[in-house]
């Protein structure tokens, strides 16, 4: 199938977990730096080992974005510092600065990002909600109907209110000065462009970000590793694979460098390793008792003539590549 030959040329693995990282990354706030940092480590050490056979087109794209990521985040700081300045002067915020409205705003929480919804009438507050949050589902019960009716934003006598955690607490205050702030007319703003950078690199070191990223990985694993030999004819069958060496008991090689033959190739096939596949099934004479015996229907020929087809392919255009770089010098 020629569009598999042209995502395995253009799309490696290495590219494929790149651009698996940097979406699975958006989708997992609190672990997205993490793992941005890490793919741009291994991307980087990637590049330095390989230099000479083309690593510097990883480094120099990689050392222009940690130069502009670095001025953008400067950027933002600044913006940040102008917002807490002006919250030093004029904390707790008296509502009668902001227009009657609604007002949405978020602060980091206990656990990850805390959402509140405001009303604000003549000055007063006359309605607070947490309308997303990651504390104890109850945390907020107590604490919110003392906030109706008062002129600031003040949450300092609120302590003892908040299930278990001060950070909640000032969360919940973070979040209704943000939701608040933008509405009064000479407070300095925070930009989208600041909004943004601050967006993606967010980072709770917690547990939740140890979790987030145990997920990330498993995922990696399952879509890469998964999907990569159900593209090809003849390998998809190799992930059925559970390792019960029936079909080791039966062959008469049994074992080669050390490995449980031909449950090696089976497995060789599932990681996409169709070069040691194509090296392994030399061995096999051809018997066929591991398809006998396989419970799944794998059997060493059958999966060491599909991975070979496959090898065979990547071969022939590697080889094509190789004249035309030589021909162009
Ligand atoms: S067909 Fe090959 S892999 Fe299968 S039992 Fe015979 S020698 Fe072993
Ligand atoms: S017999 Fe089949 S399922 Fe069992 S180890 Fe061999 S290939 Fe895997």
């Amino acid at each position: 199938m020629k569009w598999i030959a042209f995502l395995e040329d253009y799309f490696t693995r290495g590219l494929r977990l790149a651009i698996l990282v940097c979406v699975l990354a958006l989708l997992f706030p609190s672990a997205r730096f993490y793992a941005l940092l890490i793919l741009s480590l291994l991307l980087f050490l990637h590049g330095v080992t390989t230099w000479k056979r083309g690593g510097w087109r990883y480094v120099v794209p990689l050392l222009v974005l940690a130069a502009v990521g670095l001025t953008a985040l400067g950027v933002a700081n600044h913006e940040r510092n102008k917002v807490g300045d002006y919250l030093a002067v004029h904390r707790p915020l008296a509502l009668s600065l902001a227009p009657d409205g609604v007002y949405e705003g978020e602060g980091p929480g206990n656990n990850g990002p805390l959402r509140v919804r405001l009303r604000v009438l003549d000055g007063r507050l006359t309605s607070v909600r947490v309308v997303r949050h990651r504390d104890a589902v109850y945390a907020f019960d107590d604490v919110l109907p003392r906030l109706v009716g008062r002129a600031t934003l003040d949450t300092s006598d609120l302590a003892g209110f908040v299930f278990r955690n001060e950070r909640s607490l000032a969360g919940l205050q973070a979040a209704m000065e943000n939701a608040v702030l933008p509405a009064i007319f000479d407070a300095p703003r925070m930009s989208s462009f600041a909004k943004s950078v601050f967006y993606v690199t967010a980072n709770e070191g917690g547990r939740i970000t140890l979790n987030a990223l145990a997920i990330l990985f498993i995922v990696l694993l399952a879509f890469d590793y998964a999907f990569g030999p159900t593209l090809r004819p003849g390998l998809g069958q190799s992930l059925n694979c559970y390792n019960c060496q029936a079909c080791v008991g039966v062959c008469p090689v049994k074992m080669v460098d050390g490995d449980p033959f031909p449950m090696i190739m089976v497995l060789q096939a599932r990681l996409g390793n169709v070069a040691r596949v194509a090296e392994l099934a030399k061995y096999c004479v051809g018997c066929g008792k591991c398809a006998a015996k396989c419970p799944v229907g794998n059997s060493g020929p059958s999966i060491a003539s599909a991975a070979f087809q496959v090898w065979r392919s990547r071969e022939r255009r590697r080889r094509k590549i190789e004249i035309q770089e030589a021909r162009h010098g």
